[in-house]
């Protein structure tokens, strides 16, 4: 019996945009973190982006453009991205892999902490969130996330799941704990929590009301 990776990748993997596999290897020789979405949760973004038709998109956290490329990639010719960034070394090297794919003119990055810059989109309302960002200020990004939404909006988040299966070691399981409470109890919001990585982890999504 196959694993559901081996599965999933018989059935999409001669999909796949082969210049992810060149992010990765950019992101390997500029010795980034290789913490990239898994296969499954590119495409679910992808078809959420397509079923509801979204044109602006606000993501935290960057990294190499690795998600931005699967977004961008379902995103229609008028379609943006802002990309919330703290670490230049990461924008830059995202900067190149988006050119190289032809969607750095989609792709607005913003460089900083983003409860910094988050302010000055203040008047701007996206219609989906996508959040894979430090987990220790995930309450407060949620908090933004519903601030710069309107009813339809889409809050998808990365990582809800993996440090409470690990046993909540890690130091910074409270805040995504904090997270999934907040989130799961927001009146304006409908919510679930699917698993990905074959049950390690999970994908918060929530549709503002
Ligand atoms: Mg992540």
């Amino acid at each position: 019996m196959p694993t559901f990776d081996e599965y999933s990748d018989g059935l999409f993997g001669n999909r796949r945009d082969p210049l992810l596999d060149q992010f990765l290897e950019e992101a390997r020789r500029a010795g980034l973190p290789e913490i990239q979405i898994p296969d499954e949760v590119g495409r679910l973004l992808q078809v959420l982006i397509t079923t509801t038709g979204a044109r602006q998109i606000l993501e935290l956290g960057l990294l190499f453009g690795y998600s931005s490329m699967w977004m961008g990639r379902a995103l229609p010719d008028d379609g943006r991205i802002v990309s919330l960034e703290a670490e230049p070394k990461h924008a830059a090297v995202a900067r190149r892999n988006l050119e190289r794919a032809g969607l750095l003119e989609r792709v607005e990055i913003v460089e900083g902490e983003a409860l910094k810059t988050l302010p000055s989109l203040e008047s701007r309302r996206f219609d989906l969130v996508f959040i894979d960002a430090d987990k220790g200020n995930y309450p407060g990004y949620l908090d933004w996330a519903v601030r710069l939404s309107h009813p339809g909006t889409l809050i998808v988040t990365d990582n809800v799941w993996s440090r409470i299966a690990d046993g909540g070691q890690d130091l910074l399981t409270p805040f995504v704990e904090e997270f999934n409470q907040h989130m799961a109890e927001n009146p304006r919001l409908v919510s679930t929590i699917i698993p990905t990585r074959g049950g390690q982890d999970g994908l918060a999504v929530a549709a503002v009301r």
